[in-house]
């Protein structure tokens, strides 16, 4: 017998292109059936991808199998710098097992058929909480927001590298990568000696051609959240500096996008001030999906940089780019990618993602205050 699932009769499902990167997302929406329904549906979501969190085997090392506890450094290189805090000192290391080197000539020879190579030239480095098992919901603000600004610095200390063309951070929160993801809250700062083709490139491309070719006073970001704090209902939670939102053509369920409210192009020339209110929205909203989805919820924080060379040919063939161009036309953002779903192979063939819960419905359960949105998984 063919399974059917009635409370998707009448759903309306649309392609809707990201302004970013051009990628098409097929967002469901709800259909015109009476409250109580579209509340069912959201409920066996959210009940869903809870019991999929728990679930998660994911192993937490014991502190004596640790890298980062004790004073064993064998596995790591001389730290790059230290920062004491109250709970214990925050290393950035450069495991040894790190594929990427700098300070390393690049030699791009010899060449293989129809295959270019190089040696693998870049950085990898690991900013790393003292505690072994203390997720990221559960630091304060200014902790949290120091590991902003140690990420913010890393990247600017890499952009001196001229080897180096873009660098960026991300947090694999709760080990949806690697099987130690569970331990010691880390930002990885990576740097690479070109602009990432699939996900970086579109996006500059975008925002120059929107700003110049389209002769916008604005960049295609400012445009954006301009139209989304008009509309509000897929707006998040805002501070003075910052705003979080669910774009409308979010990759998955709860992708939560965090904004600087004034243009900027580079992360790391954030003002030191500011890293403390940012870190406080985050863990906002990682608290409140936390509530929604239990503490075990698979997610990365990602963030997409504006690229640190200063010149260049940009995309391929095109006339000379200068920094300049890049720093009017693009603005910063880190994504919140909840990886609730498991990735549908369509995504592989045509591009497309799916997102079965509409962004104003997760936008509205995240702005809930936190009473609000026990109620919702209880
Ligand atoms: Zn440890
Ligand atoms: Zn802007």
């Amino acid at each position: 017998m063919p399974f059917t699932d009635h409370r998707l009769d009448g759903c309306v499902h649309e392609l809707v292109e990201s302004p970013f990167d051009g990628g098409f997302t097929i967002v469901r929406h709800l259909p015109e059936v009476p409250p109580d329904q579209q509340e069912a549906y959201i409920r066996e979501l959210l009940s869903h991808w809870r019991s999929r969190a728990t679930n998660r085997t994911g192993l937490m090392p014991l502190e004596e199998w640790c890298f980062y506890c004790g004073n064993d450094r064998q596995y790591t290189y001389p730290d790059e710098a230290t920062h004491q805090t109250d709970s214990g000192l925050i290393r950035v290391v450069t495991l040894k097992q790190v594929p990427l080197r700098t300070g390393i000539p690049i030699d791009r020879t010899p060449a293989d058929e129809t295959y270019s190579r190089k040696n693998a030239y870049g950085a990898l480095e690991r900013i790393i909480l003292p505690s072994h098992d203390r997720r990221i919901a559960e630091l304060d603000a200014g902790t949290f927001g120091l590991c902003l600004q140690i990420a913010a610095s890393r990247i600017a200390d890499l952009a001196r590298d001229p080897n180096l063309k873009y660098v960026t951070f991300f947090v694999d929160g709760n080990g949806v990568v690697e099987d130690c993801g569970f331990i010691h809250t880390q930002l990885q700062v990576i740097g690479v000696t070109d602009v990432p083709k699939i996900r970086i490139a579109p996006q500059l491309q975008r925002s120059l051609g929107f700003y110049y070719g389209q002769q916008k006073e604005r960049c295609l970001t400012c445009e954006t959240i301009g139209t989304e704090l008009k509309r509000i209902d897929r707006i998040v939670l805002t501070t003075d500096h910052f705003l979080s939102w669910i774009p409308y053509a979010s990759r998955s369920p709860l992708e939560v996008c965090f904004t600087p409210l004034d243009h900027a192009a580079s992360y790391e020339e954030t003002p030191p001030s500011q890293f403390a209110e940012l870190a406080g929205l985050i863990l906002d909203v990682v608290r409140k999906l936390e509530l929604l989805l239990g503490t075990r919820f698979p997610y990365q924080l990602k963030l997409f940089n504006a690229p640190v060379w200063s010149f260049g040919r940009f995309p391929n063939g095109s006339p000379e780019v200068k920094r300049e161009h890049i720093q009017n036309a693009f603005h910063w953002r880190l994504v919140l990618d909840p990886n609730l779903e498991i990735p549908a192979v369509i995504r592989e063939v045509v591009d497309y993602d799916i997102n079965v819960l509409p962004p104003k419905v997760g936008a509205m359960l995240l702005r809930l205050p936190d009473h609000e949105i026990s109620k919702w998984t209880s």
